[in-house]
């Protein structure tokens, strides 16, 4: 199989690449030149995953399917997990797909490409903390359900247990960890309505962050104002607590042993650590180094999102928001479009920030 653009990942910005793309090239061409590939066969907008994880969005009805958004968009779309770059040959590996089984369903994959686009996304960063797996992480749209499944089953547990009490510590209070914080009131507060009286449950949320503020990333007026919605909604923020080892229902911090039902780990990304094994220059984060056209240490491979580190501004790279991801295929949208048409532009991509949205939900929460 042979594509003048191979994108690699159909998250916030590799799908919006191949869709602008394909509506560029029109019905005839697009689906002959443009190939997305990604290893789930729908897309699910990661922002919504902590809204998921709450149950506040079900996501057999959000989840997009790449198939239907393909022949809409006119690019051609397979599944399958990319495991392999041959660079001199430009071409790409995909792993042979499995059914639940274990039996073979397809074969390994060899695509060849003109133009190669990795926007793989990133997962959680657990900076060596021992004991990781005794968390819950938000990496993908199976976290997110695997969460909320046992979310369910905790809550019918401690409305029946006689503490009557469901207790939950986040760990990192960026606007992951605090979203969750909220949604997760949200939910709560749908579900004592649902719940006769006598199995009515307190739940108590504990957000622990390392730094000295949350959402450390925003204003410090904005983390003020988060801290006091926060703790009017009796969730307890804890500030310059480093988790040093998580065990099963117990966390090990700097400010001494904290239980916990459930821990949710959400304190920083870190891209696959498979990136670094592909033969092109990565950072710390195995995120690909990329220039201001987005261009790999390779030629003619492109990098975009989080997996990519863009040059920014004060020597800081480009953040890991989906509104990076967005402008990003935007931008090589246009670039690639003008290059499929033989036209000249050179222009640098320059990453516009425009502000961000924490949302900390509606719902007070309520009091058993
Ligand atoms: C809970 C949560 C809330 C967030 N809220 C916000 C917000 O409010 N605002 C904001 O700007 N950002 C937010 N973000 C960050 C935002 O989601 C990411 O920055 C954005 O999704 C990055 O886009 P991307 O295209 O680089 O990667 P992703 O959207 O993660 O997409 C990567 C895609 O690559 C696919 N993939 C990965 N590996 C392979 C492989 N080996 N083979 C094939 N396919 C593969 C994945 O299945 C996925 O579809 C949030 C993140 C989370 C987790």
């Amino acid at each position: 199989m042979h594509y003048d653009i191979v994108i690699v990942g159909g998250g916030a910005g590799g799908l919006e690449l191949a869709a602008q793309l394909g509506r560029k090239l029109g019905k005839s061409l697009g689906g002959e030149r443009v190939l997305l590939i990604d290893k789930f066969p729908f897309h699910i907008w990661k922002p919504t995953l902590h809204e998921v994880a709450a149950g506040t969005l079900d996501a057999h009805q959000e989840g997009l399917s790449y198939t239907v958004l393909a022949r809409r968009n006119h690019f051609s779309f397979t599944m399958g997990e990319f495991s392999g770059l041959d660079a001199q040959r430009k071409s790409i590996t995909l792993a042979a797909i499995q059914n639940p089984e274990g039996e073979e369903i397809v074969p390994s994959r060899i695509i060849s490409f003109k133009r190669l686009v990795l926007a793989l996304g990133s997962g959680s960063n657990s900076f060596g903390t021992p004991g990781i797996e005794n968390a819950y992480l938000l990496e993908n749209v199976r976290d997110a359900q695997r969460f909320h499944q046992d979310w369910l089953s905790e809550s019918a547990r401690a409305s029946f247990s006689s503490e009557r009490v469901l207790s939950i510590a986040i760990v990192g209070a960026g606007a992951t960890g605090v979203e969750l914080s909220a949604e997760l009131l949200e939910a709560y507060a749908a579900l004592l309505e649902s719940l006769g009286s006598n199995q009515r449950f307190r739940l108590d949320i504990t957000l622990v962050e390392g730094g000295d503020r949350i959402l450390g990333g925003l204003p410090p007026k904005i983390s003020e104002q988060a801290t006091i919605a926060l703790k009017r909604k009796q969730v307890k923020v804890l500030v310059n607590t480093r988790v040093q080892e998580l065990r099963k229902g117990l966390l090990i911090t700097s400010a001494g042993d904290i239980a916990a039902d459930m821990i949710v780990w959400a304190a920083g990304i870190k891209a696959a650590d498979s990136n670094a094994q592909l033969g092109l220059e990565v950072n710390r984060l195995n995120q690909f180094v990329v220039d201001d056209r987005l261009r790999t240490s390779v030629p003619e491979i492109y990098a975009l999102g989080d997996c990519a580190a863009a040059p920014w501004v004060d020597g800081k790279t480009v953040p890991a928001r989906a509104q990076a991801a967005h402008q990003q295929a935007s931008y090589l949208a246009k670039m690639f479009g003008a290059m499929l048409n033989e036209q000249e532009v050179d222009e640098p991509y320059v990453y516009q920030d425009f502000g961000s949205l924490v949302s900390l939900g509606t719902t007070r929460a309520s009091e058993i």
